[in-house]
Parts: structure tokens; C-alpha cells; sequence
């Protein structure tokens, strides 16, 4: 089958990953934040966030019908979170195959999901899954000026 989603594009792009709740009581913020450094994404925002109800809804509103929004509302909202925005080429597709498919069950070994995580209502990260919804989710959970612009020094090393 042909995932477009999954095909990684050469236009420079935005995520937006958040470590969920239970990603940041299992002590999981470093593990998870570097797997994203070390494939070499840029870092343009990070902070820990009790997000509101409200947002949590509006944030996930394409699954407001499902028989588990509540429960998906409930976990999003149960804890703190670790907003992040990543910039890159690709960098909307790539990670999420970094993160594994929904349930971690399927999700491969040596992705994060596969690796950590063994249920799809605990399946401790998110990101955006089109560059489309990576711009609208960055904007959604951050402020102006929360954001930063800087160029990394490792950048020559990392691109020819
Ligand atoms: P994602 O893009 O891989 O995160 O998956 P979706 O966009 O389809 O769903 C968003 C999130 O809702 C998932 O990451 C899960 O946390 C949650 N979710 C999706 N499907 C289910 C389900 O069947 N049951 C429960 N409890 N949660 C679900
Ligand atoms: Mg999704």
C-alpha cells in the first residue's frame, strides 16, 4: 500500500511532538527528546504544560465522535506534557516513524512506541502527522515568542 503520509517530502517542515502524560511520569522526557536530537531535527520550542481541557479537545477535534474521546481528553489532560516544535527536511513523516505506529503493540522495535510503550491509550508521544497540521498544532500550543529562530553549528556535518 502507498502511505503518502509516510513518504517523507524535501521541503523544510515543522512538527509538533508532545511527550503525553505518561511519557513524563515514567521519567521518559530525556530518552524521548533525544532520540529526536540525535537523528539531527532542530529544536525550535520545548516546555512543560498542564494542557486544559479545552485545548486537549480542540487539539484532537478530528476524533470527537469516537467512542474513546473522553477517555483520550482524560489522558491528555491527567498530567503535564512536554510541548516541542521540530523543524527540518522531512521532519513531518520521519518522525513519525521514529514514533512508531498508534498501537505499540504493532508498532516496530527501535521506534519509540515499539520500544516503550505497549498500549494505544498509553502510547506516550504524539506528532503531527502532515506538515498541514504540524503548522496548525505548533500555533495551537504556542505563544508567541515561545519559539526560537537559530541556526545549529553541527549544520555543515549534518547536510552536504
Ligand atoms: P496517532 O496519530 O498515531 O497518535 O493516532 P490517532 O491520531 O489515530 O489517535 C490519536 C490518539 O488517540 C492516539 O495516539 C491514542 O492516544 C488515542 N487513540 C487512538 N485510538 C484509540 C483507541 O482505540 N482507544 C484509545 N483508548 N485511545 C485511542
Ligand atoms: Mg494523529
Amino acid at each position: 500500500v502507498f502511505l503518502p503520509h509516510l513518504v517523507a517530502s524535501l521541503e523544510v517542515e515543522e512538527t509538533y511532538i508532545m511527550i503525553k502524560p505518561d511519557g513524563v511520569q515514567r521519567g521518559l522526557v530525556g530518552e524521548i527528546i533525544s532520540r529526536f536530537e540525535r537523528k539531527g531535527f532542530q529544536l525550535t520550542g520545548l516546555k512543560l504544560f498542564q494542557c486544559p481541557k479545552e485545548l486537549a479537545q480542540e487539539h484532537y477535534k478530528d476524533l470527537q465522535s469516537k467512542p474513546f474521546f473522553p477517555k483520550l481528553v482524560d489522558y491528555i489532560t491527567s498530567g503535564p506534557v512536554v510541548c516541542m516544535a521540530w523543524e527540518g527536511v522531512g521532519v513531518v513523516a520521519s518522525a513519525r516513524k521514529l514514533i512508531g505506529v498508534t498501537n505499540p503493540l504493532n508498532a516496530e522495535p527501535g521506534t519509540i512506541r515499539g520500544d516503550l510503550a505497549v498500549q494505544t491509550g498509553r502510547n506516550v508521544v504524539h506528532g503531527s502527522d502532515s506538515p498541514e497540521n504540524g503548522k496548525r498544532e505548533i500555533a495551537l500550543w504556542f505563544k508567541e515568542g515561545e519559539l526560537c529562530e537559530w541556526t545549529p553549528v553541527q549544520e555543515p556535518w549534518l547536510k552536504e
